[in-house]
């Protein structure tokens, strides 16, 4: 299959020759000619599968071939996307695959300032690359007006439409023209979401080319059990350990992120953070620098789990599993992009088995386990797999009572805890732990503390090793 029997112009084929897109990817094969052809789409294909130019190339297509040009604060197509670092990739994306073609692009999140984004929509735009929120601001001050939306594409769509979005995506809806082109792209879909997604799309093409939540296959994932409180040494230990000198951390909370970022500052690594309290020319920055190769590590809650792409990434460690299982297919999919290989190691404590069990269960994989010497688990990790099932309860050793048990503790045959109990959702409608992040256990970074631990080795000391291939003895990984 080529590009051109797809049905592309030759100004978008030279474009694809200038990136060395050779073939079209699985989900381009298909999205492609729905596009072109006008249909509804919603497509599943895992992360790094090249998504974004299944809905960009078919779009500039039509933009160029077809309808009156855009007038002023009007806008033809409509990308939404959750966070604003992707805003700026899929512009950049457009970009790239739009060179020489007579569009006008422009992205508008939040975080700042809205006039020169007001000043922009006046001349009016054929793709502007939103968050809604930003977007619901500008079209209340008639910034935009959504009378020429052509196409509206919702890029991440199982988080677009999600209950944290959900509000400002009904208002959004409400007022774009009914009739217009709906198109849904993302790696995972929950059912409840197929179900929403319906309601917006008309006759759509399905397209789902790999197992629905698949995480790609080249990504080597594997899990370290420890204690909450030990996670902070124990990711410094084996950053050290593995001569891990490029890789993207996710950490649950924003003070868990700064916490683990400022630990890893003092101990002379070149790091940098993305999160929601920070603001966005800081974001943006981090970003970059991270993929000039500046920063080496890159410390980020869930609001980097989404979309970015960034060249070359060898490792995704999680420090803390995310809550909603989906968000990890989305995270380690940060790596192993466009047929690389990848790495992702996820510190997994007793607290986290609920949410282990529910990764598991998505992705259908049991994750192998490893222990590190010098930082094994007092609080043991329950055994999961990926029935979805925590086989065993972890039980304290109890000494014998001589009292009658009071309380309804720790009854023999009792059920082990259901998925997510302990969780709440908050006001957004997002899944929140009850517990909190890493950070907040505060724990001292204390490695000589450790009986028989092992020391944390230099930063930077002895050969540099691949990641990934830098742990000691490949045959230690469990089967
Ligand atoms: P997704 O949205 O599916 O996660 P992206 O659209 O971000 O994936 O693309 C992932 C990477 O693959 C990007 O670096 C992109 O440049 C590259 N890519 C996309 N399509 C192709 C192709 N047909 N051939 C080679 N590389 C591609
Ligand atoms: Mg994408």
């Amino acid at each position: 299959m080529s590009f051109a029997l797809l049905g592309l112009i030759d100004a978008l084929l030279r474009n694809l020759q200038a990136l060395k897109y050779q073939t079209p990817t699985p989900v381009q094969t298909k999205a492609i000619p729905a596009v072109l052809g006008g249909k509804d789409v919603m497509a599943a294909a895992q992360t790094g599968t090249g998504k974004t130019a299944g809905f960009a190339l078919p779009l500039l297509q039509r933009l160029v071939q077809s309808g009156p040009p855009v007038a002023s604060n009007r806008v033809r197509v409509l990308v939404l996307v959750p966070t604003r670092e992707l805003a700026e990739q899929v512009l950049q994306s457009f970009v790239e695959y739009g060179q020489g073609l007579d569009v006008r692009l422009m992205t508008a999140y939040g975080g700042v300032s809205i006039n020169p984004q007001m000043m922009k929509l006046r001349k009016g735009v054929d793709v502007l690359v939103a968050t809604p929120g930003r977007l619901l601001d500008l079209h209340r001050q008639n910034a935009v007006r959504f009378d020429q939306v052509q196409t509206l594409v919702l890029d991440e769509a199982d988080r677009m439409l999600d209950l944290g979005f959900s509000r400002e995506l009904d208002a959004v809806f409400a007022a774009l023209p009914a009739q217009r082109q709906t198109l849904l792209f993302s790696a995972t879909f929950t059912d409840d979401i197929r179900t929403m997604a319906a309601s917006i799309l008309r006759s759509p093409v399905n397209i789902s080319v790999s197992q629905p939540n698949a995480t790609a296959s080249k990504i080597k994932q594997w899990v370290v059990t420890v204690d909450k409180k030990d996670k902070p040494e124990l990711f410094l230990h084996l950053v050290a350990e593995n001569k891990w000198d490029h890789a993207l951390v996710f950490v649950k909370t924003r003070e868990g992120v700064e916490y683990l970022a400022a630990m890893m500052e003092r101990e002379g690594y070149a790091v940098d953070t993305i999160h929601g309290d920070k603001p966005q020319p800081a974001r943006l920055r981090a970003l970059e620098r991270f993929k000039s190769g500046n920063v080496r590590l890159l410390v980020a809650t869930d609001v980097a789990a989404r979309g970015l792409d960034i060249d070359d990434l060898p490792l995704v460690i999680n420090v803390d599993l995310p809550i909603v299982a989906q968000d990890y297919v989305h995270r380690i999919g940060r790596t192993g992009r466009a047929g690389a290989s990848g790495v992702a190691v996820s510190l997994v404590c007793a607290d986290e088995a609920p949410q282990l069990a529910a990764i598991e269960a998505l992705i259908q994989q049991t994750l192998p386990r490893e222990e590190e010497p010098g930082f094994e688990a007092e609080h043991r990790v329950p055994q999961t797999s990926a029935t979805r099932q925590i086989i065993k309860k972890p039980k304290k050793p109890k000494k014998p009572k001589v009292l009658q048990a009071a309380s309804g503790a720790a009854v023999p045959g009792q059920k082990p805890r259901q998925q997510g109990a302990g969780n709440k959702r908050n006001a957004n409608g997002r899944v929140a732990a009850a517990g909190k992040g890493t950070g907040s256990s505060r724990a001292k970074p204390s490695a000589t503390q450790k009986p028989g631990g092992k020391p944390a080795g230099k930063p930077g000391s002895g050969p540099r090793k691949p990641v990934g291939k830098g742990r000691s003895a490949p045959g230690k990984r469990p089967a």
